[in-house]
């Protein structure tokens, strides 16, 4: 097995020719830190809104091969978080960020399709099981929030005989199915955005940390190593490494990791379990564990309880971690008892930049020169296309649907997590109880006490952790 800090999706695809980074002092109207999917929509909305609109993309590493190159791949709405949405902006606002989130995976499909990006996008939907008693109904508290706010076509349930005929495997239980759901080969995807910035004439710049951006009232002025860029506006979206820029950003996301493995191709097996659609699939852990397919039958299979880092800072852990990488392995095959023995190709991982409220925002800061998207909290592919055209709207001055959106500059953006080292001791306890608690559930055994109490403890202080 190949255990590497890009994966298999970039491997894959294939990556194009290196960009060379700023070495000049240049203007632009809009400058966009960070090339993931973030940035990249961003950049691509600009152009759409505005074709005159000068803008420079700049990515400290290559564009494309941080998280959003190395994912999952699951393309999903915020329908998932339907009661979270309605919990915390009321019904109405809610129903807005849902439908355009839905529209945002409609819109990948169509991206792909009009820019002949073979990403591999699917409208697969997307299925949340229960693998134990524990995990049974995880869904109901969604389902019923959508089935009162009047939402019928979205989300359907599903019993054990209707999952299986999905997908066949000891351990699925009952389940719940989205509709606007899609899976993609996520390197393609952002390969093929990247093309289609250079083609919208976009300026590039890779291997080019940032070093620092000033927003100040008479405009926005930031440093590479070799050159430097005057703005009007500056875009943030540097993922997980916001953590690292000054408050209040910093104080709203805990950095925590999810890693993922992929089989050798495996068609006969993906055949006997009845898994020829494609669907997404992940169970009802608070430590997410998802997989789905590719068209060469491979399966890709992931899971949501890697390390936090400590302040922001990840080591190299995020990425690569055998010891994690190990419990995937693990989880792969209690799930898919077909696998022991066959070979896992690649192992990879990444950063995740989790939110109090587990969902995204995106905010304006002080100077209003600057905006920023974060808290995707491993659900950023489908979401990061709606708020980087929110981004784009807010960076234009565009009063529209998606810059009033509840998302954007949104108070619960603020919810703080712990300052360090609290955050990174208080999670690593709790991520390491929730782990002894889902490995008792998983073997219908009961948690002990102080397990179950410190794994409690997210909900107690009004934390949400898990879809
Ligand atoms: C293993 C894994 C599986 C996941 N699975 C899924 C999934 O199936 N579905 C889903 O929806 N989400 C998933 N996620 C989450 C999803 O990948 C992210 O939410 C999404 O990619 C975030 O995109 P982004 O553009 O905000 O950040 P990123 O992809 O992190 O991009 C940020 C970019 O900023 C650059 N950068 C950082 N600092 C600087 C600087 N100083 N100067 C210039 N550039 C800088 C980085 O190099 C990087 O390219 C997963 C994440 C991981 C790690």
């Amino acid at each position: 097995m190949l255990h590497t800090a890009h994966g298999y999706w970039i491997a894959e695809a294939g990556a194009p020719d290196v960009l060379p980074p700023l070495d000049d002092d240049i203007e632009t109207d809009v400058l966009v830190v960070g090339g993931g999917f973030t940035g990249m929509w961003s950049a691509w909305h600009l152009k759409q809104l505005d074709p005159g609109c000068r803008v420079t993309l700049i990515d400290s590493d290559r564009i494309g091969h941080g998280p959003s190159g190395r994912n999952g791949g699951f393309v999903d709405s915020l329908w998932v978080s339907f009661a979270r949405l309605e919990q915390i902006y009321g019904t109405e606002a809610a129903l807005e960020v849902a439908e355009a989130s839905e529209d945002s995976v409609r819109q990948i499909g169509e991206f792909c399709e009009a820019q002949d990006v073979d990403a591999w996008f699917g409208h697969t939907g997307y299925l949340n099981v229960s693998t134990n008693t524990a995990q049974d109904g995880a869904w109901l508290e969604n389902f019923e929030a959508m089935t009162r706010a009047g939402v019928k076509h979205e989300a359907e349930l599903l019993d054990a005989q209707a999952v299986a005929a999905i997908c066949d495997l000891p351990r699925f239980r009952g389940g719940i199915r989205y509709a606007a759901a899609a899976t993609v080969q996520p390197a393609r995807l952002g390969f093929g955005i990247r093309r289609a910035l250079e083609n919208a004439g976009v300026i590039l710049h890779e291997n080019c940390p940032v070093l620092s951006v000033d927003d100040g009232p008479s405009g926005v002025f930031a440093k590479t190593a070799n050159g430097s860029i005057k703005a009007e506006r500056v875009i943030l979206a540097t993922g997980s490494s916001l953590a690292g820029y000054g408050s209040p950003i910093r104080q709203s996301t805990t950095i925590a990791s999810s890693h993922m493995v992929i089989t050798e191709p495996v068609p006969e097996l993906i055949e006997e379990i009845g898994w020829t659609g494609g669907e997404a699939i992940s169970d009802c852990r608070a430590l997410l564990t998802y997989f789905r397919t590719t068209p060469d039958g491979r399966i890709a299979f992931g899971w949501g309880g890697g390390r936090i880092a400590a302040g922001g800072r990840r080591h190299g852990h995020a990425e690569v971690d055998a010891e994690v990488v190990d419990q995937v392995g693990r989880h792969l095959v209690e799930y898919f008892p077909g696998l022991a023995g066959r070979e896992l190709e690649y192992a990879w991982g990444g950063p995740i930049d989790a939110s109090a409220t587990h969902l995204p925002c995106a905010v304006k800061l002080p100077s209003g020169r600057a905006f920023a998207a974060f808290g995707y909290t491993g659900n950023g592919v489908g979401p990061s296309q709606m708020l980087g055209r929110s981004l784009a709207a807010s960076a234009l001055g565009i009063d529209d649907r998606y810059s009033s959106l509840a998302l954007v500059q949104p108070a619960s953006a603020l919810t703080r997590v712990p300052p360090e080292p609290f955050r990174w001791i208080g999670g690593t306890l709790i991520r390491e109880a929730i782990g002894r608690k889902e490995s008792a559930e998983a073997e219908e055994r009961q948690p002990g006490m102080v397990v179950s109490a410190i794994a409690n403890i997210p909900r107690l202080i009004g934390f949400h952790i898990g879809r």
